[in-house]
């Protein structure tokens, strides 16, 4: 498990500390997780700050759920005026869920005619989405990367290999190589759409997380994701495209993942950042892959699109477009992606950097062997958060240092969290004390896919979307 608190320091902690997750265990069980060798409490935040309840600050570089900030006083405000209102269902008729989905399917012009559906988590969007794609196209099969999570019910847990072995994949499910240098990620879906066929299983629908986060963050080059949907849907399978940790502005040059690689989804699945913590979450589907699902299948979604929660992602849009969050990402995210380019030329534990806006992934390696390093990933995790600034791990060694603030991370915040790693990167020269192994040709290229050169509308990106690209993919 990447970035677990495993007990193994529970002596050293605070003995509030130790008290409280003494009591959490007995009351909560077994399956959950703290982040840290040291597990971090907090009891406020705001903007990109948390607090804990000693009233020290740590900087937020990990959270991308308070999107907007933490306790963004816009979305606040929203939310208790809703709630002191009216809170009710989607089976009365009410302005703010038919407005805010107007706004939403605003932003997917090219999936243009299509329906919102709404949801309370990622998890219920994506086996929506599944059930849609399942009935449109009278297959089951889906392919999914190698590392990937798509969720925690029972569908998606079958279709997310990063929950580990003791978690199996259903039988219809492919896994693919993620996108990684040296695979050829189109051959490799064309041929699990064969071999799925070679086992009598249709293709339903490729799922993918437009960013493949779990599987270690590979946003680059922009583009690469076009022949891949034409090869879904000449095999008749639907694209979905995960954009519940790619979607709202974090890419920066795009509102949606999936517009940097100039296609357009069957469906689109969201969520997390969507009501800055709200439990809001949705589907935007073109029109004629739901119409029939839609005639047959009754949807009542019990909590999901309430007014209260409707009011925190139409509040999340307005912060969004009235702060130019996603230039914001741009910037800061362009600007610390060459910061780190920077660091990683001079260490020798840092094997390569890319990034997307504020999604960054920072490979590490041993530096005598040169081999991805969880062990030294999480030293550097730790080591920032003892500083108290807070990134995590990810892909499929816990290998890559994930860096995915808040949208309102500024310059400032950016030069706060390179000294900090900095520090943590030297700290590390004491321990490795090994010769640096770690040749500069095989660092992987630490290009940007961060157009920050490109001029961004933030007046208009609500309502633009992504240009119609060239080479388009199949309706
Ligand atoms: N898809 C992706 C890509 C995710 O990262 C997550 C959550 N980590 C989900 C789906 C599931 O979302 P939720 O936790 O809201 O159910």
């Amino acid at each position: 498990m990447v970035n677990a608190f495993d007990g193994s320091r529970t002596a050293d902690l605070p003995p509030a500390t130790r008290d409280l997750i003494a009591r959490r265990d007995a009351a909560l069980g077994p399956a959950y997780r703290l982040f840290y060798e040291e597990p971090a409490e907090f009891a406020r935040a705001s903007g990109v700050y948390l607090y804990d309840p000693a009233g020290a600050a740590y900087l937020d570089a990990y959270n991308n759920v308070p999107s907007v900030g933490h306790s963004h006083p816009h979305v606040t405000e929203a939310v208790a005026r809703q709630l002191a209102t009216l809170n009710t269902h989607t089976r009365y008729l009410t302005d703010g869920v038919v407005s805010y989905a107007e706004r939403l399917l605003a932003t997917h012009p090219l999936m243009a005619p299509a329906h919102a559906m709404f949801t309370c988590t990622g998890s219920e969007a994506n086996d929506l989405a599944l059930r849609i794609a399942r009935h449109y196209t009278g297959g089951t099969g889906v392919i999914v990367t190698a590392n990937a999570y798509h969720g925690v019910t029972a569908a998606l847990a079958e279709l997310s290999p990063s929950l580990g072995p003791n978690v199996p994949l259903g039988l219809q499910v492919a896994a693919v190589p993620a996108p990684a240098a040296g695979v050829n990620f189109p051959a490799a879906v064309a041929w699990a759409i064969a071999d799925l066929e070679r086992h009598g299983v249709r293709l339903a629908a490729f799922l993918a997380d437009s960013l493949f986060s779990s599987d270690g963050i590979l946003p680059d080059p922009a583009g690469f994701l076009a022949p891949v949907a034409e090869t879904v849907r000449a095999a008749g399978g639907l694209y979905i495209a995960d954009e519940v940790q790619a979607g709202f502005g974090r890419t920066g040059t795009h509102l949606w993942g999936y517009q940097r690689h100039g296609i357009w989804p069957d469906i689109v699945t969201m969520g997390k950042p969507m009501g800055n913590g709200l439990p809001i979450a949705g589907i935007v589907a073109r029109r004629e892959v739901i119409e029939d699902f839609g005639r047959k299948s009754r949807y009542f979604n019990t909590f999901g699109g309430n007014p209260v929660c409707i009011a925190a992602a139409a509040a999340v849009l307005d912060v969004l477009q009235a702060e130019r969050l996603p230039a914001n990402a741009a910037a800061t995210g362009g600007y610390l992606l060459d910061a780190i380019t920077r660091l990683a030329a001079d260490s020798p534990v840092l094997a390569g950097v890319r990034g997307a806006g504020l999604y960054l992934g920072v490979d590490v390696a041993d530096p005598v062997t040169g081999a991805p390093s969880g062990e030294l990933a999480a030293a550097i995790v730790n080591g920032m958060r003892e500083r108290r600034v807070l990134i995590s791990a990810t892909g499929p060694r816990g290998s890559v240092l994930k860096i995915r603030p808040p949208l309102p991370f500024g310059r400032e915040h950016a030069d706060q969290l390179l000294t900090v790693l900095a520090e943590v990167l030297d700290g590390l020269g004491a321990v490795l004390d090994g010769p640096r192994a770690v040749p500069q040709a095989g660092k992987s290229s630490h290009t940007s896919s961060v157009d920050t050169e490109r001029s961004f509308d933030p007046e208009g990106f609500l309502n633009s979307g992504a240009a119609r690209p060239n080479d388009q993919t199949a309706q």
